[in-house]
């Protein structure tokens, strides 16, 4: 039987400090892995590290705008350094700026596309020579139903999540031979302040989601721990360069 169990494995999360990213850091803390959660708002993390290390593991805040390239190496490198090895990454900051594509700017594209896809590929850069030391190591990009799907007010979102999707294909491809496994998972409408925003943001949002969703209802960040640990664990060594959505079927239904 392939084990779920990471005691003894480091991870990083990226934006660890709440929403999608806070829910996975608790599945894989219960599965016994330390978390160093990468953040910009230090008091969310704090609050973040005190709820992880409830499950009995070590874990830690750091600073990090992912839009710095010296950054994101640098907290890389002090999470590898505190726990001797980082075994998994969890790419998941991210950002939305919802407006059409004519009233869209080109510096709001870059924020968008930097901070979500831009960060992804600097920060799986960094962690690959310490996932080669240790023999191997999982990288899990967040990516959306806006990697499947298109809206008026999606432009650079949809954009940015398309390309989580083929950059993981790629770099599953090119790591392979080092042992380590890059998958993404599109989560469909989950309740988080990016989304709580949004349904202030979109007439109608929060119902036509409730419809078209044939679990009935919307995601909680804690949805997200199972997929999370299972992609981190040695349970999906054979698993490589997927985009598994994780939407109550809403991609589904037609
Ligand atoms: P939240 O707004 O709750 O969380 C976003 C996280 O990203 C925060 O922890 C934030 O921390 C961090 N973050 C944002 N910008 C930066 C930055 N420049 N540097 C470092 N960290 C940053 O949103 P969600 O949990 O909903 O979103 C998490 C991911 O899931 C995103 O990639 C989003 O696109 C994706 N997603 C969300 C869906 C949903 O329905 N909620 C659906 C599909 C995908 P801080 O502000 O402290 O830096």
């Amino acid at each position: 039987m392939a084990s779920f169990d990471l005691r003894g494995k480091s991870a990083v999360v990226t934006g660890g400090n709440g929403g999608i990213g806070l829910g996975m850091a608790k599945g894989l803390a219960e599965a016994g892995a330390n978390i160093a959660v990468a953040a910009r708002n230090q008091t969310k993390s704090q609050t973040a590290v005190a709820e992880l290390k409830s499950f009995g593991v070590d874990a830690i805040a750091l600073t990090l705008d992912v839009n710095s390239e010296d950054a994101c190496h640098d907290v890389i490198n002090q999470a590898a350094k505190k726990f001797g090895s980082i075994d998994i990454l969890i790419n998941n900051a991210g950002t939305n700026i919802r407006k059409n594509p004519e009233e869209l700017s080109l510096s709001e594209w870059h924020t968008v596309l930097d901070t979500n896809l831009t960060s992804a590929f600097i920060c799986s850069q960094a962690v690959y020579p310490h996932m080669c030391k240790a023999g191997g190591g999982k990288i899990i990009n967040i990516g959306s139903m806006m990697s499947i799907f298109g809206a008026p007010f999606t432009t650079a979102y949809a954009a940015s999540k398309g390309g989580i999707v083929q950059m993981t294909k790629a770099m599953a491809t090119a790591w392979a031979k080092d042992k380590i496994q890059v998958n993404s998972v599109l989560p469909g409408w989950i309740n988080t302040e990016l989304t709580q925003i949004g349904r202030q943001q979109i007439d109608g949002l929060h119902e036509r989601v409730l419809d078209r969703t044939p679990a009935g209802r919307w995601g909680e960040p804690e949805d997200m721990a199972g997929i999370a640990v299972f992609l981190a664990s040695q349970a999906s060594d054979f698993l490589t360069g997927t985009a598994i959505p994780l939407d109550g079927g809403f991609s589904v239904q037609i």
